[in-house]
C-alpha cells in the first residue's frame, strides 16, 4: 500500500468564503500515481470545514443565508467564547458544515457523481490556514 500526505495552504481575502478545490484534490491524487484507493481531506483548523455539495453561486448564498440564521456572526457579545476572539459563530457553522470528507479513488480519478465537487468552507478567514489531504491506496 502506498500513501501520500499534503496540505493545501489558504489565505481568503474575506471572513467567510467557500473555495473549490476539486482540482487541486484531483492533482494531489496524480502526484500520488494511487490509482486505487481512497482520499480523505479535512481541515486542520476548528473554524473551517471541508464539504461536498454543487458548485452553484446561488446554493452559496444560501448557505451563507442559511448559517448566518443558525450562528450569526453579530453581536459578538452574544457568544460566551468571544472573550479574546470574536469568532464564536465562525466555530459553529464549522461544526454543521463538517470537518473532512473521504471520497473514493477509481482508476486515479475521484470517483464522483455528476455534480459532486469538494469545498474548502473558510468561516474565520484572512489568515493562512491549511487542509490535509492524505491518500492512502495502490
Ligand atoms: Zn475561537
Amino acid at each position: 500500500m502506498k500513501s501520500y500526505r499534503k496540505e493545501l495552504w489558504f489565505n481568503t481575502t474575506k471572513r467567510r468564503e467557500l473555495i473549490n478545490i476539486t482540482h487541486e484534490v484531483q492533482n494531489c491524487i496524480n502526484e500520488s500515481k494511487i490509482k486505487e484507493g481512497l482520499v480523505l481531506v479535512n481541515a486542520m483548523h476548528i473554524t473551517a470545514s471541508v464539504f461536498i455539495n454543487d458548485d452553484e453561486g446561488g446554493l452559496h448564498q444560501d448557505y451563507e443565508a442559511w448559517l448566518e440564521k443558525l450562528a450569526p456572526e453579530k453581536p459578538y457579545s452574544q457568544y460566551r467564547h468571544n472573550g479574546y476572539e470574536d469568532n464564536a459563530d465562525a466555530h459553529l457553522k464549522r461544526t454543521i458544515m463538517g470537518r473532512e470528507v473521504v471520497c473514493a479513488i477509481t482508476e486515479g480519478k475521484l470517483d464522483f457523481g455528476p455534480w459532486e465537487r469538494i469545498f474548502y468552507g473558510e468561516f474565520d478567514g484572512k489568515r493562512a490556514k491549511r487542509v490535509l489531504v492524505k491518500i492512502i491506496g495502490e
